[in-house]
């Protein structure tokens, strides 16, 4: 299978993973926002995996920012510039073809652009709070441990998990849902959620 494909077969995963858990993301933000976040990742990743055959002849960095490009044209809010943008920009990373060290690459070039879009640190109850841990825990897990890229991760996805749950007993600084001060507490965020989710279908992919 060449790297084209397994870009393909991933964004296909997430694509029908985030339609499975519309409902429950769209749950989770009309709890503490304005009850659109499933609809919007559906729509975005939807609109993505339409171009198959589009992405056909591109090179998988290519297909990865194209990916980019289609979620912030169709997703909107907050969350379409940050996964749109985000992807967009750390695609840079993934030129020379994707490996161990050019995936910690992007996964670094993604958090950083979210970070400095969003302006959000751990602890803001958004998606930061699961990209930190998994981010952190795929470099070391690679770079320190020497792990294989699939159980490196294996260990992100624990640590997103981990980091989503982490976002219900905190209080929102950023976003929406900051606008409820206290009432946001107990509440696990969206983005963070959807987040874990795309990260669990890397894995299942790649698997
Ligand atoms: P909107 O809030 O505009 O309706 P969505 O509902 O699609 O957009 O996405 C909401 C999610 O976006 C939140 O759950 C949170 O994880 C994320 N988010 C919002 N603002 C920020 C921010 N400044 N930095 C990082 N993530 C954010
Ligand atoms: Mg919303
Ligand atoms: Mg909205």
């Amino acid at each position: 299978e060449t790297q084209r494909e397994a870009v393909l077969d991933a964004l296909d995963n997430v694509a029908e993973r985030l339609a499975e858990e519309k409902e429950y993301l769209t749950d989770l933000d009309s709890a503490i926002g304005d009850a659109d976040h499933g609809a919007n990742m559906e729509r975005g990743f939807g609109k993505a995996a339409d171009k198959r055959e589009e992405f056909a002849e591109m090179e998988p960095n290519e297909v990865v920012k194209n990916v980019g490009t289609t979620l912030i044209s169709n997703v909107g809010g907050a969350s379409g510039p940050l996964y749109g943008g985000s992807i967009m920009f750390a695609s840079q990373e993934l030129e020379g073809g994707i490996t161990a060290e050019t995936s910690v690459a992007f996964a670094e070039a993604y958090l950083d652009k979210v970070k400095d879009r969003g302006g959000a640190q751990v602890g803001a109850k958004t998606m930061v709070d699961a990209l930190v841990p998994a981010v952190h825990t795929y470099k070391k897990s690679i770079e320190q441990d020497d792990l294989p890229p699939l159980e490196a991760l294996a260990k992100a996805v624990d640590a997103a998990e981990r980091g989503v749950a982490f976002t219900v007993p905190i209080k929102a600084l950023k976003g929406r849902a900051s606008f409820l001060d206290w009432r946001s507490v107990g509440h696990q965020d969206p983005g963070a959620t959807s987040t874990l989710f795309i990260l669990e279908e890397l894995l299942e992919t790649a698997e």
